[in-house]
This record gives C-alpha cells, sequence and structure tokens, in this order.
C-alpha cells in the first residue's frame, strides 16, 4: 500500500478482528461519508469509515465505452427491484469514493428559492429546515474541497456568493461555443457546468471523452475517494475497512443510543463500536439499514417513531435529449461544459452530457442496428434533462432479500419535465438540430437519490434535525441525499458534501 499512501502505517486496515474500536464510525466513503470523514480528520478524533466495497481498479477499460456500457462492468450493486417485481441495476456503485467514481463531477449548488417552499404544477416542494445562507459558507467550502470550476454571474438563476470560484470556468470546445451563441441568439443564458476536475497548470485533466458515468484513469476526475478521503486517510486519524457491508445498527436496551455497526467482512460477523455512528449509503441503502436495525424499542426500524424512513423517496425526472443534424458530425471530445437554466422555474435544469457514444445507445437499444446507432451518436448533441419530482410518502424504499433492496416509485411533477422536453426540443431545433430523440429515465436512474430519511425540526414529520442528526437516536448522523425535503432540480452532490461539512463543524458530531 505504501505505493499511493506514501511511508507510514498504511490507512487501509488489514487486520481481521471481532470488534473495532473508534471514536466516530461513518458508514460509506461517497460524497457524505468521504466528506465528512475530511472535516473530522483534523479534530485527531479516531474515525473509522465502514466501506462495503473495494478501490476501483485503474485500468485500461476504465475508458471503454463497450466495458462501461456495454458489459456495465463497474455496475456492483447487483439486481434490485420494484414492488412490482421488475428487476433492474441501480445507478448505485459499491467501491471507495461511491457512486461519485462514476460520477459526471456538475457540481452546482441548489438556487436560493430551493430552499423556500413553492408550489409546482403538481403539489407543493416543500421548505428545507435551513435556508440557503447557512449552507453558504459550506458551499465554498466544498467547492474548493471539489476543486469547481465556474463563472460567477453566468448563470442569472445562480445564488449569492461570498466569493468567486476557486476556479475559472472549464472553456467550451470551438463546437460547443457555437452552440452557446445560438443559443444566446434564441435570448437564453447559457452558462459553463460548474464542474469538478483537476484542469489547469499542472492538473492531471486531460479533458478526454471519457468523464462523465466513467471512472477517472487519471484521478482527475473529483470524486470522493480522489478529493475526500484519500487526504484524510493520510492524516492518521482515519482508517479504513473496505468489503465491510453494515447490515444491522446496534442500540442499547432502550434503544437510545447507537452501539456497534454490526457488518460482515471477508465472510466474518464483526462488530464496530464508536461513540458517533454517521451512516452514508447513499439515501437508498441509508433508509434500508435503518429499516434492518429494527428491534423491540424500534419495532418499525431504527429512528423511525414518524414512520418516514424510506418514504418519500426522490431521484428526479431525467430524459436524455439527443438534437441530431444529419449533415453535420459533431466533433466534440469533452462535451458537458454547457447548461441552460432560463426554464428552471418551474420547469427544471438542461446541460450538455458527457459525449453520447454508440455502445451506450447500443446497450439501452440492443435490437437496434449497432451502425445505426453509432451514425446518430456521431451526429448528436446530447442533453441531460432534469426537473424535480415532489416527495411522495408512497414512494419508498423496503428492504429486500439477501441485503437487496424493492423500491417503490411512481413520478411525480411529470408534466413539468414534459414540458421542459419540449422546450429543449424546440430550443435545439431552432438551434439548427432538426432531429431531436428523447429517452425519459426509468426507476434504475438511482443516481439523484434523495428524501428518505428527511430532515425537519419537527420529530412526528421528519427523521433528522436540520444537521442531520436522528431526532431520536442522538448518537446517529445520516449524511448523504437522505435529509432533502425537496430534490430541486440541480446535480444534488455539492449539496450533499457541504451539508456534510456543516454536520461535521456545527452537528456535535463528536462525543
Ligand atoms: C452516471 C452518474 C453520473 C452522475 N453525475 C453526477 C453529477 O454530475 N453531479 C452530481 O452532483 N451528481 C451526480 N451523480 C450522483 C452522485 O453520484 C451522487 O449524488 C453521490 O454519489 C451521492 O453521494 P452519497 O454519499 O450519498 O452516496 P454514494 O456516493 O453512493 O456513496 C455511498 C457509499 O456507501 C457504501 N455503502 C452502501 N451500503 C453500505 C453498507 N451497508 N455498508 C457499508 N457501505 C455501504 C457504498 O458502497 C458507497 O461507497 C451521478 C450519478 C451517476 C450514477
Amino acid at each position: 500500500m505504501t505505493g499511493i499512501w506514501g511511508r507510514g502505517t498504511p490507512p487501509v486496515v488489514a487486520a481481521e478482528q471481532d470488534t473495532y474500536e473508534a471514536d466516530v464510525a461513518v458508514v460509506g466513503s461517497g460524497a457524505g461519508g468521504a466528506t465528512l470523514a475530511w472535516a473530522l480528520a483534523s479534530t485527531g478524533a479516531r474515525v473509522l469509515v465502514v466501506e462495503r466495497g473495494g478501490f476501483l481498479p485503474r485500468e485500461a477499460a476504465n475508458w471503454s465505452p463497450d466495458a462501461v456500457f456495454g458489459e456495465g462492468r463497474y455496475h456492483n450493486a447487483g439486481t434490485w427491484r420494484t414492488t412490482d417485481g421488475e428487476a433492474f441495476t441501480p445507478a448505485n456503485h459499491y467501491y471507495v469514493g461511491g457512486t461519485t467514481k462514476v460520477y459526471g463531477a456538475a457540481l452546482p449548488r441548489l438556487r436560493e428559492s430551493d430552499f423556500d417552499a413553492r408550489e409546482q404544477r403538481e403539489g407543493t416542494s416543500p421548505a428545507w429546515p435551513f435556508g440557503y445562507a447557512d449552507l453558504e459558507p459550506y458551499y465554498a467550502e466544498a467547492e474548493r474541497l471539489y476543486r469547481v470550476h465556474g463563472q460567477a454571474g453566468a448563470d442569472p438563476t445562480a445564488p449569492p456568493r461570498s466569493g468567486p470560484y476557486p476556479h475559472p470556468a472549464v472553456p467550451h470546445e470551438p463546437v460547443v461555443g457555437e452552440l452557446a451563441a445560438r443559443l444566446t441568439n434564441q435570448g437564453l443564458h447559457p452558462f459553463p457546468i460548474e464542474l469538478g476536475i483537476d484542469l489547469g497548470a499542472g492538473g492531471a485533466c486531460l479533458r478526454c471523452g471519457t468523464c462523465d458515468a466513467y471512472p477517472c484513469r487519471v484521478g482527475a476526475k473529483s470524486d470522493a475517494e480522489t478529493r475526500a478521503l484519500r487526504p484524510a486517510l493520510r492524516t492518521g486519524t482515519v482508517r479504513l475497512l473496505t468489503r465491510t457491508r453494515a447490515d444491522r445498527l446496534l442500540t442499547n436496551p432502550g434503544g437510545r443510543r447507537v452501539t456497534a455497526v454490526e457488518a460482515e467482512r471477508n465472510g466474518r460477523r464483526i462488530r464496530v463500536r464508536a461513540g458517533t455512528v454517521v451512516v452514508s449509503c447513499g439515501a437508498i441503502n441509508s433508509a434500508a439499514l435503518l429499516l434492518r436495525s429494527g428491534g423491540a424499542a424500534h419495532p418499525d426500524g431504527l429512528a423511525n417513531g414518524s414512520g418516514l424512513v424510506g418514504r418519500n423517496l426522490m431521484v428526479h425526472n431525467n430524459s436524455v435529449l439527443m438534437a441530431v443534424d444529419p449533415r453535420r458530425r459533431n466533433p466534440v471530445t469533452f462535451q458537458k461544459t454547457l447548461a441552460v437554466n432560463d426554464f428552471y422555474h418551474p420547469l427544471g435544469n438542461l446541460q450538455l452530457m458527457g459525449k453520447v457514444h454508440g455502445a451506450a445507445l447500443a446497450a439501452a437499444h440492443p435490437r437496434l442496428p449497432r451502425r445505426l446507432l453509432g451514425a446518430v451518436a456521431a451526429r448528436s448533441v446530447d442533453w441531460w434533462v432534469m426537473s424535480e419530482d415532489l416527495p411522495d410518502p408512497g414512494n419508498r424504499v423496503l428492504p429486500g432479500p439477501d441485503g437487496g433492496v424493492v423500491l417503490h416509485r411512481r413520478p411525480t411533477n411529470t408534466r413539468a419535465h414534459r414540458d421542459l422536453v419540449r422546450c429543449a426540443a424546440r430550443m435545439m431545433r431552432r438551434a439548427g438540430h432538426p432531429l431531436v430523440f428523447t429517452r425519459r429515465m426509468g426507476v434504475a436512474a438511482t443516481g439523484h437519490q434523495c428524501g428518505t430519511t428527511v430532515a425537519g425540526l419537527d420529530e412526528t414529520r421528519s427523521v433528522l434535525d436540520p444537521h442531520c442528526r436522528s431526532h431520536e437516536v442522538r448518537n446517529l448522523y445520516i449524511v448523504d441525499g437522505g435529509f432533502f425535503p425537496s430534490s430541486a432540480a440541480v446535480n444534488p452532490t455539492l449539496t450533499i458534501a457541504a451539508q456534510a461539512l456543516r454536520t461535521a463543524r456545527e452537528g456535535g458530531v463528536l462525543p
């Protein structure tokens, strides 16, 4: 291990023991868990990160569309089911760094108004129990940690900032710059996507075509392992147990304190005893873990007096839109630099995706000729179309057999999404792309999962307090997208990371 960690004691725990001890146990090493561990690293507390996955290997296949989309090489969360019995492969990834190992590193802040109650087409988007101003300093810190590039003032819907972006916006390639000009001519305000990549003098980013949905082979993408966990581990106060799956949280007899995490490690049952337990398994798996941890004092699952653990699952309404001009190839390599928020209130966000390849289309449409799909992908400009979905207690997570997960999800607020797709299609036709293909993402698109352990002030109507601490079990925290009262319509990870920093600093995590 010394190769990547430098000299000294390897921070990855190799010892096989029945019991491990820590001041703070953090279950899950994605955006929430790794960022929180990073924030605690300087406190001197003994932090132990418990992660079910291993390290994602750096290998040639990281950048192969056939391996990533055709073989689904990095999908390792197994098969989940819906309550209707439909089997699917979720967009969850069990690695050190979690799902951020394959994310697109778009790291926007929520809009200021996203924190307020707002009427949407098909219901109310509820208020958050704290305001944008409370999170702003942590957004700024998270942007520094994750090396966010952006241009202040370019997006008319952006919230106020206490300072400039840590890094200048990622420049558009010429073809994207031309598109931006055409959209500006339509009266729109396209702006550079806020991106967490290591670009600039001495930076490792090559701006290759395989960022969004691929692992980064050169460590240039600001994933949670690279930016947060590895620096935290280097301090020596944070340690990591890999390939260790938490199965249950154990409590004292009254059920008011978590005493240990029960887990499986290399086929052996182990316990991690800690003064504070932070669960950061991603909104879906964190809820499933609490529901599996019921007992006499918590018959409906741990910390679930409100009955809301696992409910109100949101993932956004998402579509892929491919706009094609059959006469022109799209020569772009790094496409994901442009976004449009002119339709944000009340419809949502448009952002260019990493360039779609024929292999990705073939995986989604196995019956269509590969050559045709390749020809379409060579000419398409590809957008991720994202709208807010609404919390509905009927949309929920249930623990499945063998440690799996069952989801019930009926999409909400769908008319707004349909209208956003129409606006985007019209925009791209006007911009010179006569053919527009769209595909609505289904239940498998769990990437933006949130809402399943909602934060609030009233303990009968929320699971967590505004610092992600369980109302009922005061040494338990849930730090991932689970706390979101509403999904807003921007990518969630910067908000998860900012709230992880806020929880670590203000939430009373240290025993
Ligand atoms: C293709 C793709 C592209 C995306 N692009 C973007 C983007 O551009 N911008 C953005 O903001 N978001 C993006 N996302 C979403 C982003 O990845 C998530 O918002 C983010 O990873 C959530 O962080 P998290 O800590 O809540 O969960 P995760 O990152 O999923 O981390 C959870 C961790 O917990 C571990 N774990 C789970 N259960 C257990 C258990 N029982 N015991 C021990 N460990 C456990 C998992 O292995 C994992 O490491 C994308 C997602 C996908 C799939």
